[in-house]
């Protein structure tokens, strides 16, 4: 390897993200991160536009973070939510209240997205006596374990290999009219048929609203959401939003939900709830699902992980939210999309790319083909930027502190790589 930024003990014994033991990618060494850089062990330092996977949306190392951080580790790190309570968590409840749709009542913490994710479906269930299926969209991503596992695309989620073990659910195909297109009443047509037909069954819906995110980085119109939360009410069918990559003003509004304007019965926030400096997810639901949960058999709703309510996390959180609703949010991710609509459209007439797209602060560059992920990794590292590039997505969703030239220098990777690539 070519510089001190390989680490031979991580390349023997340490398991990446989808990554082979045999032969596995090339991993970078970071030693610092701060603000929208972040520094490899060789001193090279490149413009972050990934925000750490939508969470580090203040930039890393943010004073006031750090700061909040420090005082809470000072206080207690943790004790266990069973009978015990403390300030972070009920502060970050108020917060989360403020922000949530209307209707939300109702809050329970989880330690990562994928476990808000099954913590939602428990909670369908619980208040669904009887009913055991669930419906989702094709293109869709809600996490790795099991349950989220199982409402992921069927082909680019984990479907094929996991197989039988895998509880079957119901796929309406992905939404095809685009955020900013035309509405085709057509569009929902399958998604009608298939809540009608089951409906007797069937617990839920989940999806990502407006942005499908790692499961193919897709822009759909806010009608579909409309028309979905009416045959959900006709049916007697829950709606589960997963706003855990379009929260926190990434698409623009604080939630996703709000372009449409329809409420979700149950919400799953996470990844940049604190700003990215610890993992954490909350679930939050409606007065009357909650008391159909606890009204039921189990007498209350039957889930309580150990690190529940994590004071440190909670704490963070709440920083982090005061730090976005003081920030003027709303201009940065305004200046950003525009610097990327503009930056990123002479893409598209390049014959190696498909589509160019650009919602809130996330812009997309949907090649032909997909990458070679090692040689685009390196290339991009040349270019002085992160990126993570997967299968036919190139695509940026940078913090919102980025300044124009650090947001024209990621634009100008991506170019640079949509150029290369191959028709
Ligand atoms: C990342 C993600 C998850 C899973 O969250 P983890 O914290 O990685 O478990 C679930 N849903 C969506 C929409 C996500 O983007």
């Amino acid at each position: 390897m070519d510089c001190d930024c390989f680490d031979a003990f991580d390349r023997e014994h340490l398991w990446h993200p989808y990554t082979s033991t045999l032969d596995p990618l090339p991993t970078y060494k970071v030693v610092r991160a701060e603000g929208c850089e972040i520094e490899l062990a060789d001193g090279r330092r490149l413009t972050e536009g990934m925000s750490s996977w939508w969470c580090a949306i203040h930039g890393y190392s943010h004073p006031v973070l750090v700061e909040a951080g420090i005082r809470q580790l000072k206080a207690m790190s943790h004790v266990m939510f069973g009978g015990l309570t403390h300030d972070p968590a009920i502060e970050l409840g108020r917060r989360l209240l403020r922000l949530a749709p209307p209707s939300m009542d109702k809050i329970f913490y989880a330690d990562s997205g994928s476990v808000a994710v099954e913590v939602a479906m428990k909670m369908a269930l619980q208040a669904s006596p009887g009913k055991s299926d669930f419906l989702t969209v094709r293109s869709g991503y809600h996490g790795d374990t099991w349950n989220a596992m199982s409402v992921c695309d069927p082909v680019t989620g984990m479907h094929g290999l996991f197989g039988s073990a895998l509880p079957v659910r119901y796929f309406a195909p992905a939404p095809q009219c685009r955020f900013g297109g035309d509405w085709e009443p057509r569009d929902f047509e399958p998604m009608r048929e298939l809540i009608e037909a089951h409906r007797e069954t069937l617990a839920a819906v989940i999806l990502e609203p407006i942005v499908q995110g790692a499961g193919g980085m897709r822009f759909y119109h806010p009608q579909y959401l409309r028309e979905l939360r009416a045959a959900c009410d006709r049916c007697g069918t829950l709606l589960i939003f997963d706003e855990i990559a379009t929260g926190f003003g990434r698409t623009g509004k604080t939630f996703a939900w709000e372009h449409a304007g329809v409420e979700p019965d149950i919400m799953c926030v996470g990844k940049a709830i604190t700003g990215g400096m610890m993992t954490f997810a909350a679930v939050l639901t409606t007065d009357a699902v909650a008391t159909r949960v606890c009204g039921g058999e189990a007498g209350c709703f039957m889930h309580g992980p150990t690190f529940m309510g994590n004071p440190l996390a909670c704490a963070l959180a709440c920083a982090s939210i005061d730090l976005l609703e003081s920030s003027d949010w709303q201009t940065k991710v305004r200046a950003i999309e525009a610097r990327l609509r503009e930056g990123l459209a002479p893409a598209a007439a390049m014959a190696g790319v498909a589509d160019v797209r650009v919602l809130g602060a996330i812009g997309v560059i949907e090649l032909r083909r997909p990458v070679d992920m090692a040689a685009v990794q390196k290339r991009l590292v040349e270019l002085g930027v992160w990126l993570r590039p997967f299968g036919r997505n190139l695509y940026t969703m940078p913090p919102y502190i980025a300044t124009p030239e650090q947001i024209d220098r990621i634009v100008r990777a991506m170019l640079t790589i949509a150029s290369e690539a191959r028709p």
